[in-house]
This record gives structure tokens, C-alpha cells and sequence, in this order.
């Protein structure tokens, strides 16, 4: 007699629903997860726990296994950084706080943002990003919607090169926690922070070491090696980072939208050897 094996696990942890700048809603988010063969995915949404409640009763009846997630916002020596914290107690009281506070914190930074780009002389800008956010506090892909809608620039990534990506006007930084910070809210929650896509900060080889560096004393335990369109040298890079500062290895795809096919759901690269993948230490271990 065979005993059935279970299949080998998909795993994505870094993902976005409407709940943030992503485009399919959490039910939406589950299902293609559950088409492109994802066993195990973490919804990692900008600053909210918002989509966890309806991904969790999606997740149930497709068999994909939900882990606890979110993508906080913070500063690093006046660079925006992300961390993404997983498997935390969704309950915790203080982490609901601070939580709350981060969506505030959005709401001031936006309306910066809409003061910072008043010379563009897009009309009721802040309402328009809104609404291109459903209703929730617009981030900045939401400001970007707009200003292609309104033609300022013919596309999201001319907006985010003139207007919004690091060093622009709508760049705002200044209503972010430090970087030290999140982690502890992640790490007081029982969860596991995760430095997120370590090459996308446009940081030199030398200061995403120190980054590195300061990111562990500060009690963060993963790092993001395999993200999606990353080239192998960039794989190997953060690789050897993650063995340098005794790191747990994560992987994610960053999905957004469907139609890019280098970021698809489950679409994962390799993970380079030697390194000790995050999921082997969730409460719940996966494949250990
Ligand atoms: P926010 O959290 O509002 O600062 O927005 C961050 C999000 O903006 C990222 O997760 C991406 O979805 C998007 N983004 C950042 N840089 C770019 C870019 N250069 N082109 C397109 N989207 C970008
Ligand atoms: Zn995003
Ligand atoms: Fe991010
Ligand atoms: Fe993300």
C-alpha cells in the first residue's frame, strides 16, 4: 500500500488585495491563488490587515492555507522601507493600534502628497485618488491612476519616475514610524518580521549590509531572498546577506494585478541553497 504524499507546497508570502493598491478583492485574491496551484500564501496588503477576515473564509472552502500578513511602512536613514510581518496574532490589542495609527499616518501622508503635487493643478486630486482606493486612504499607485487619467503622464511608471517614486515630490516619508519600531510591533505580536525586497530601496551594496545589520539588532529575523523579476545575481546578493546576519529566508511574489506575467501568484524563483526558509518557523511549521 502507498501512502498518499502531500503534494510539495506552493508558498507566496507577499501579495495585495484592494484592501491596499491591489487590483482583485480578497475573494478574487484566493481564488486565482487556489488556480495557479498556491498552498500557502500570506496577503501582505500596505499598512492593513483589512482583506484577512473575507481571505480567510474564501481560503477555507479552495484548501489554500492562509497565513497572517501584513507590508509595514517605515524609515531607515531617511529611506522609505517595507517589512512585511507574518503569522502574528491578528487579535493582538497593541498591534491593532498601531495598525490604526499607520492608516492615520496614510491619511496625513496623502494629503501631503495631494499639497506636494498642487502645481500639477489636477482638479480635486485627494477625493479622485480616494475614490480610486474604494473609499480607503489612496496610496500612492492610486495617485499615479490619476495622473494618468488626468494626462499629465501617459502611464503608472512615468508618474511614479517624475512625480512619486524615491526623491520626487510625492516621495513623502516624514509620517513614518523607524524602522526599529515596526519590528517590535511584529515581534510584541508573535510574528516574524521580514525585511521586504531588500533590492528594490536602490540602496548601495554597503549601506543594505548596514541596513541589514541594524534590521537584525533590531529583532528582525527574515529577509526576503526570492521576489519576483529579480535577476539571479540580485538572488544570490541577498542570499549571501541573509547568511552573513543569520536570517530566515522568505519568498513572495509581490502580486498587484493580473496581466504582468513576470509577477504572477505562486510564481516564485528558486531559493539558492543553504538558507533556512521562514515557513520551517511559523506556529503552524509548513514542510519542516
Ligand atoms: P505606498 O505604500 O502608497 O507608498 O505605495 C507603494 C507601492 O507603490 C508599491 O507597493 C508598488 O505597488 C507601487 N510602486 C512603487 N514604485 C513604483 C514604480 N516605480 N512603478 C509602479 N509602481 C510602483
Ligand atoms: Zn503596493
Ligand atoms: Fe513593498
Ligand atoms: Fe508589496
Amino acid at each position: 500500500m502507498t501512502i498518499p504524499q502531500d503534494p510539495k507546497p506552493c508558498i507566496d508570502l507577499h501579495c495585495h488585495t484592494t484592501a491596499s493598491d491591489g487590483a482583485l478583492d480578497p475573494e478574487q485574491l484566493i481564488a486565482r491563488a487556489a488556480e495557479q496551484g498556491v498552498s500557502h500564501l500570506a496577503i501582505t496588503d500596505h499598512d492593513t490587515i483589512g482583506g484577512l477576515a473575507r481571505a480567510r473564509a474564501a481560503s477555507v472552502s479552495l484548501g489554500v492555507e492562509l497565513i497572517n500578513g501584513v507590508e509595514l511602512s517605515c524609515v531607515w536613514r531617511s529611506h522609505t522601507i517595507h517589512v512585511v510581518g507574518l503569522d502574528f496574532d491578528h487579535t493582538n490589542t497593541d498591534f491593532l493600534e498601531a495598525l490604526a495609527r499607520q492608516n492615520d499616518n496614510r491619511w496625513q501622508r496623502a494629503r501631503l502628497i495631494a499639497d506636494k503635487l498642487h502645481r500639477l493643478d489636477v482638479d480635486n486630486l485627494l477625493e479622485r485618488a480616494t475614490v480610486k482606493a474604494g473609499g480607503d486612504v489612496p496610496g500612492r499607485p492610486h495617485f499615479a491612476q490619476v495622473l494618468v487619467e488626468a494626462e499629465v503622464v501617459p502611464k503608472i511608471a512615468h508618474a511614479f519616475k517624475r512625480y512619486l517614486g524615491a526623491g520626487k515630490p510625492g516621495d513623502v516619508k516624514a509620517c513614518w514610524p523607524e524602522l526599529e519600531e515596526v519590528v517590535q510591533w511584529v515581534n510584541a505580536a508573535g510574528g516574524i518580521a521580514v525585511l521586504a525586497h531588500p533590492r528594490k530601496y536602490r540602496l548601495t551594496a554597503t549601506r543594505l549590509r548596514e541596513l541589514t545589520a541594524d534590521f537584525r539588532r533590531a529583532g528582525g529575523q527574515a529577509i526576503e531572498v526570492s521576489v519576483s523579476g529579480q535577476s539571479s545575481g540580485d538572488l544570490g546578493f541577498v542570499a549571501e546577506l541573509a547568511r552573513r546576519e543569520q536570517l530566515f529566508a522568505s519568498q513572495g511574489s509581490d502580486f498587484h494585478f493580473p496581466g504582468a506575467p513576470w509577477c504572477e501568484l505562486g510564481k516564485i524563483l528558486k531559493m539558492p541553497e543553504g538558507l533556512e526558509p521562514v515557513w520551517h518557523h511559523f506556529r503552524q511549521p509548513v514542510g519542516a
